[in-house]
């Protein structure tokens, strides 16, 4: 339910209507807009009788229910853009950004090329993988702890802000330690008890997609991030599965343009694991800019030919830096595609 208050309502009015959600029940979720505060009742043990009676509590202008089922992720709620802060990076502004890095940390002098190349061609924030997860326990798992002493290096060296995967609750408080922004993977996107323990903390998380979920899954998955208290998030899609088998994925741009419509977080792409394919990674990065995507995600490795995971979807730093050249010509910002 939302509570829309009077543009004239005082402290103690908009005080009292958050004080009897509470009693009610519910979380009382304040957003302060320019024109008029509105205060969202959210929660499923709540009395939501009782709620009506704000109807004729001073100070309240209407009450009206939230039609979707992800309360505080859709546009209902809040029709603001949330501009969400990395590092100092802000994703969700009018400018995209790029987080760009190799798939998986593989040695110091590798992250270290990487780092280098892609913070020279213009990237703004730095991934790679510490923890992996790998569809085989054969292939390459991460260096763990020893790939975060790395990003941390480089972070320092280049001053890009570390977004990393985190894989399980276990590892939350570690790998808060070293990243900016924490990343739950395509697989862990419906793993609730990491959600609701990355809820809990004040790094910023970057919420992929599942490669078989709906849209409505992925924002149900952050409405979990948000009633728990992060409100901290950004979506990525990186592509779903399809009988198209030429491509590892599909990206789905239209679930970008949606995700976009029904919600108020960033949403960025990553063409990288959303094609699997090396040479279409330019085209659907302007593809994904083009459909509303605050940024990208691209995987870049100083030589992919010897990339311990992902390799054939890697650009190389030159190829990157030719990427990011010719993103910039034609679209400096998300605001000069779309007119
Ligand atoms: C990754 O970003 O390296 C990764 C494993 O991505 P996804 O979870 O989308 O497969
Ligand atoms: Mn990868």
């Amino acid at each position: 339910m939302i509570v829309n208050m009077n543009p004239e309502a005082t402290e103690e009015q908009i005080q009292h209507v958050i004080d009897r959600i509470k009693e009610c029940g519910f979380q009382a979720h304040v957003i302060r807009g320019a024109e008029r505060t509105v205060i969202g009742a959210v929660g499923n043990s709540g009395r939501r009788g009782e709620l009506e009676g704000l109807q004729v509590a001073p100070g309240v202008a209407a009450l009206v229910p939230i039609s979707q089922p992800f309360k505080l992720v859709g546009r209902e709620l809040r029709s603001e853009r949330t501009v969400v802060d990395v590092g100092g990076v802000k994703i969700g502004g009018p400018n995209w950004v790029v987080i760009a890095g190799p798939c998986s940390v593989e040695s110091r002098a590798q992250l270290m090329e990487a780092a280098r190349g892609v913070q020279a061609a213009g990237a703004h924030l730095l991934r790679g993988g510490a923890y992996k997860p790998r569809t085989s326990p054969y292939d390459f798992q991460g260096l763990g702890i020893e790939a975060l002493e790395f990003l941390r290096e480089a972070r320092e060296e280049t001053g890009l802000p570390i977004v990393t995967e985190v894989m399980g609750t276990e590892d939350v408080t570690l790998v808060s330690e070293y990243a900016d922004m924490l990343q739950v993977g395509a697989r862990n996107m419906q793993n609730f008890p990491l959600l609701r323990r990355l809820a809990k903390t004040d790094r910023p998380v970057l919420l992929k997609r599942g490669p078989s979920a709906t849209v409505k899954e992925w924002l149900l998955a952050a409405e979990y991030l948000l009633s728990g208290g992060n409100a901290n998030v950004v979506l990525c899609e990186r592509g779903i599965k399809t009988f198209e088998s030429e491509l590892r994925n599909t990206l789905d741009l239209a679930a970008i343009a949606l995700a976009k419509e029904l919600s108020h977080l960033p949403v960025l792409a990553d063409p990288s694991h959303g094609t699997g394919r090396r040479s279409v990674i330019p085209a659907m990065s302007r593809a994904a800019i083009a459909a509303g995507a605050d940024g990208l995600m691209i995987e870049v490795h100083p030589c992919p030919e010897r990339a311990l995971s992902d390799g054939a979807q890697s650009l190389d730093v030159t190829a990157f830096a030719r990427l990011m050249q010719d993103m910039e010509r034609p679209m400096a910002t998300r605001a000069g595609v779309l007119v």
